[in-house]
């Protein structure tokens, strides 16, 4: 199974001005497609340290994801960070060219020549389509690793990944395993007293089951990994059914997670 990094890039996130979600949204996306995610970490709008921290996670891991840093700005500085850290030169893309004039025309911005930045990606990577923004991103597919680089804006971000990073990650890996999370909330009963009852349930191997204690309430987490949906959801559901027997009296909440 491949396993992967993630590396959000913006001096915003260092300064506690914004909440890096965009970490949370890719962890998931990976968890889904069975990808063992290792680390992540966040470095700041600066081109030498963007280069170094994607230097070092391409040499531990197989993919790595980057968001942010691919607007059209001098302060956008993941295309020339990335260059550098794989050693290879920018080429223009007058495809990509031509669509950014046409989204930008189309939500009534002026074309500058700035905008022109976006459509420079590494040599020998492929653009991802982003029909809900200006930047695109691109995949670096080299001999270092899978680089994936992202734009940062939420909403793009997501749309990118589900679409189009998926399902690409997905054949290039051949990946066969899912991954399915169920969260069961219990109220009125400890932690301590949970564990008690359905210990011996905790030490399955797939499905897993964790426990977290919230304040006024505990979190049973149910986590199976199957070859199709179908087995994964069976599997849940049985080891949903044993937690239900033994907690029914304490169960608030029971949902997909
Ligand atoms: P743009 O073309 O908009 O400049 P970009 O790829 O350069 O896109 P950034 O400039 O890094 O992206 O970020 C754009 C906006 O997206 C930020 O101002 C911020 O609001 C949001 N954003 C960036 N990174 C994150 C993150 N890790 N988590 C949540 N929001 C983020
Ligand atoms: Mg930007």
């Amino acid at each position: 199974m491949p396993n992967a990094e993630i590396i959000t890039i913006g001096t915003e996130l260092l300064l506690g001005e914004i909440v890096d979600t965009n970490t949370q949204v890719i962890a998931r996306s990976l968890r889904s497609v069975g990808i063992n995610l290792y680390r992540t970490s966040t470095v700041g709008d600066n081109p030498k340290r963007i280069a170094q921290v994607v230097r070092e996670s391409l040499s531990r891991a197989d993919i790595v994801i980057t968001s942010g840093g691919l607007g059209p700005t001098v302060d956008d500085p993941t295309r020339e960070a990335v260059s550098s850290a794989l050693d290879m030169g920018l080429e223009f893309r007058a495809e990509l060219w031509d669509d950014i004039q046409d989204r930008l025309m189309k939500y009534d911005r002026e074309v500058t020549e700035n905008n022109k930045r976006q459509a420079y990606i590494p040599e020998g990577a492929f653009a991802l389509d982003n029909e809900w923004g200006t930047a695109p991103g691109f995949v670096a597919d080299d001999a270092m690793g899978v680089l994936i680089c992202l734009p940062g804006v939420p909403p793009e971000l997501e749309r990118i990944l589900d679409k189009e990073v998926l399902p690409w990650l997905s054949s290039r890996f051949s990946l066969q395993e899912i991954i399915l999370t169920r969260s069961i909330k219990t109220e009125g009963i400890g932690e301590s007293k949970v564990d008690d009852i359905i210990g011996d349930l905790e030490r399955s191997q797939n499905p897993t089951v964790g426990l977290a204690a919230h304040k006024g309430s505990v979190e049973l987490r149910i986590t199976s990994r199957a070859e199709s949906k179908e087995e994964a959801e069976r599997d849940i559901q049985e080891m949903g059914n044993r937690l239900r027997q033994r907690l029914s009296k304490w169960i608030v909440e029971d949902k997909d997670a």
